[in-house]
C-alpha cells in the first residue's frame, strides 16, 4: 500500500495495511537545517528555503506526510499583527497585536498578504515534485488567531465582559481561516490541519470551547474533506464537542487518554492521532523509549501515529527515525 492510501485510508476509518505516521504538527529541527542548508529564520520567509526543510521530515526522517509551515504565524501577520522573525531554533511569535496598534483585521485581499504567497508557491513547488505522501497545511485555528489579534489575555476577558466584542473578532477569525484554507486547497494541500492551542481547556473552559470556538471550527472543517484539528494539552473535558466539528482527524497531546477519547468519539468515523510526547520522549528521550512510546500508542489505538504536538527544534533525528520504525517494524 502507498503511503498517500495509507494515510488516506486511516482518516477516512477505512482499514489499512498498518498504523501510519507523520506529523500534523511543525517539522523543523536544527538538525534537518543542517542537512538541507534551509535554516530558520529565513525557511520561514523563502518558499524555496521551506519546501526543502519540510520536504527533509519526508526523505530523510521518513514521515509519510509533508508538512508545511513551521509557525502559527502566517494569518496573525497577513491581518496586520507585527511578527518577531524567531531565530534558527525559535519559531516567529506576534510582538504587536492588531488592538496594540488600534487597528482592525484587513480581510480583503488576505491571500496576497504577508507570507500567504510564500505558503502558496511552496504548495505549489512541493506538489510539482509529485511526492507520494499528502501534503498537511498547517495553519493557526480561529480561536488562536483571535487571541493573536487582541491578545490571548484580552481576549479571554472580553468573551466574559463583551460577549459581542468577542464574537466579531472571533468571526473575522472564522473568515480569514476559511479563506486560507480554501486557497491552500486551490493550490493543492491535500490535507489542511488547523492548530488551535489557544482553544484547549488549560486557556478556554469548555464552555466558552462550545460558545466560540466550536462553530467557526465546523465552518473550517467544512472546506476540505481531509482536515486535521489539533488541540494542545488535555483535550479530554472538550473532545466530544471537537468530534462533533466535522474533522476527519483529531490530533492530541500526551495529556489526553486515548481510551476514554475514543469512547467520546464514540461510534463516528474520526481518526485518533498522537500523541507521542514531543518534549518528555522525542527531544529528551532514547531511541528505545521513542520506539516503545510509540509501541503503547498504536496499541492504544491511535489511527495515525504522530508527535503529541510541535517538534522542538533541538530534535534529534534518530529520535524521529525510532517514531517512524515503530509504524514500519512488526
Ligand atoms: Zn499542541
Amino acid at each position: 500500500m502507498e503511503a498517500r492510501e495509507r494515510v488516506y485510508r486511516s482518516l477516512s476509518g477505512e482499514k489499512a495495511d498498518r498504523t501510519p505516521v507523520l506529523s500534523v504538527t511543525q517539522t523543523g529541527t536544527l538538525e534537518l537545517m543542517k542537512a538541507t542548508g534551509a535554516f530558520w529564520p529565513d525557511a520561514n520567509y523563502d518558499p524555496k528555503q521551506m519546501v526543502e526543510l519540510s520536504v527533509a521530515g519526508h526523505t530523510v526522517v521518513g514521515f509519510e506526510a509533508i508538512r508545511i509551515p513551521f509557525c502559527l504565524t502566517v494569518l496573525a501577520e497577513a491581518l496586520g499583527c507585527e511578527i518577531e522573525q524567531g531565530r534558527e531554533d525559535r519559531q516567529p511569535a506576534v510582538s504587536k497585536t492588531l488592538f496594540d496598534q488600534g487597528i482592525t483585521p484587513k480581510l480583503e485581499g488576505l491571500v496576497d498578504r504577508g507570507r500567504v504567497p510564500t505558503i502558496m508557491e511552496a504548495i505549489k513547488n512541493i506538489k510539482s515534485d509529485r511526492y507520494k505522501v499528502p501534503l498537511i497545511v498547517g495553519f493557526e485555528g480561529p480561536t488562536t488567531l483571535a487571541g493573536q489579534m487582541m491578545g490571548v489575555e484580552r481576549f479571554c476577558l472580553t468573551m466574559i465582559k463583551k460577549p459581542d466584542e468577542a464574537s466579531k473578532y472571533i468571526k473575522w477569525a472564522e473568515e480569514a481561516c476559511v479563506e486560507y484554507a480554501k486557497a491552500a486547497v486551490r493550490e493543492g494541500a491535500d490535507i489542511i490541519a488547523p492548530a488551535d492551542p489557544t482553544a484547549s481547556p488549560s486557556v478556554l473552559s469548555p464552555k466558552m470551547f462550545e460558545k466560540y470556538s466550536k462553530d467557526p471550527l465546523k465552518a473550517v472543517a467544512a472546506v476540505h474533506p481531509r482536515s486535521i484539528l489539533h488541540i494542545c494539552g488535555n483535550a479530554l473535558p472538550i473532545i466530544a464537542h471537537m468530534a462533533e466539528c466535522g474533522f476527519a482527524g483529531l490530533s492530541v497531546e500526551e495529556k489526553v487518554d486515548l481510551a476514554a477519547a475514543k469512547k467520546a468519539i464514540g461510534e463516528r468515523k474520526i481518526a485518533l492521532i498522537g500523541n507521542v510526547p514531543s518534549a518528555g520522549v522525542l527531544l529528551n528521550g532514547s531511541e528505545e523509549e521513542v520506539f516503545r512510546e510509540a509501541k503503547k500508542a498504536i496499541a492504544a489505538g491511535v489511527d495515525v501515529l504522530a508527535p503529541s504536538c510541535g517538534i522542538a527544534p533541538r530534535t534529534p533525528t534518530r529520535n524521529l527515525r525510532a517514531l517512524v520504525r515503530a509504524a514500519t517494524s512488526p
